[in-house]
């Protein structure tokens, strides 16, 4: 099918800033992308879009959102919390037509199972301050949605793709990669953003598993994980005794050894601790709102 060049005859995106005065804020994670072909490549990294519909967080002054158009997403939600942005949006939105949905609010707050319309991928460069929560808001999604792609700062990128015996080995390290295949594509250094961030950035690729890893109840594992990392430096035996009176033998059932930490422990002995232990966990409230900012 031929589709009439959503890009053609637009203002540059260096323009759409400076026209619609679109100084950055740090508050809101500005840091916008004004090359092309930094942002085909991310929409190319994304694997097939023709088809689908793409979920954009934080489209700014459009860059990606042209470059998601111009790669063949048949449709664009794009969601956007800075009103301004918004604004600037319009000559694009008008020139893609229905292929580009515009929303302005705050991502956290969405919920993205209502623009889930056949097959569905997420593509965003994502702002770094809110990064974590979303992607970890999103994870019950999976495999309804196929594929995340996401700008991220490289630290945080490291944390989801992190093996057991890393610094960076944790919580949403193991709830992402029980439900997904995790890999980082490629790095972007901080000169190609508008400003330029102070740390360094990679494009991190989730693709959706078709079930878990391993059985285990999400609720149950993910309680298990704020507790076992809630104290990282001590061993795990004590940060699990509030829920099992023999937790020694529980660990030894699960192939963990009595002094293991957290971090050394596999994501299948976790999966078999939610198991095991899943009638204390299902009960151990406690630990769900006071403990968001476990990794
Ligand atoms: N995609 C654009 C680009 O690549 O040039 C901008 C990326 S910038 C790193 C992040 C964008 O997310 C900004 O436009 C910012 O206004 C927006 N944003 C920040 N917090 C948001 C939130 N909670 N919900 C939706 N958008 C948000």
């Amino acid at each position: 099918m031929t589709r009439v060049d959503p890009v053609e005859g637009l203002a540059s995106l260096a323009d759409v800033v400076r026209s619609f005065g679109l100084r950055t804020h740090k508050s809101l994670g500005q840091n916008f992308l004004l090359d092309l072909n930094i942002t085909r490549k991310i929409a190319r990294s994304a694997g097939r879009l023709d088809g689908y519909t793409v979920i954009e967080i934080g489209p700014g002054p459009g860059g990606l959102t042209r470059a998601l158009l111009l790669e063949g997403a048949a449709r664009v939600v794009a969601i956007e919390m800075d009103r301004r942005c918004v604004e600037a949006l319009a000559p694009l939105q008008e020139a893609a037509g229905n292929r580009l949905e515009l929303l302005q609010g705050d991502a956290l707050k969405v919920d993205l199972e209502l623009f889930i319309a056949g097959p569905t991928k997420i593509v965003a460069n994502l702002p770094y301050n809110v990064a974590t929560p979303l992607i970890m808001g999103w994870l019950p999604l999976l495999p309804l949605i196929e594929s995340f792609t996401l700008m991220l700062q490289k630290e945080v990128g490291a944390r989801f793709e992190a093996a057991p015996n890393t610094k960076a080995y944790g919580r949403v390290s193991v709830l992402t990669q029980w439900q997904a295949h995790v890999t980082t594509l490629f790095d972007v250094p901080p000169h190609v953003f508008l400003p330029p961030p102070k740390v360094m950035s990679s494009v991190v690729h989730f693709e959706a598993r078709r079930t878990p890893l391993y059985p285990a109840d999400p609720r149950a594992l993910d309680r298990l994980l704020r507790r076992a990392f809630s104290h990282r430096r001590k061993v795990l035996r004590a940060n699990l005794k509030a829920l099992s009176s023999r937790i020694e033998d529980d660990l030894a059932a699960c192939g963990v050894t009595p002094n293991a930490r957290a971090q050394e422990v596999s994501l299948e002995a976790f999966c078999a601790l939610a198991r095991r232990l899943e009638g204390a966990l299902l009960q151990d409230t406690l630990s769900d709102d006071a403990a968001d900012d476990v990794l």
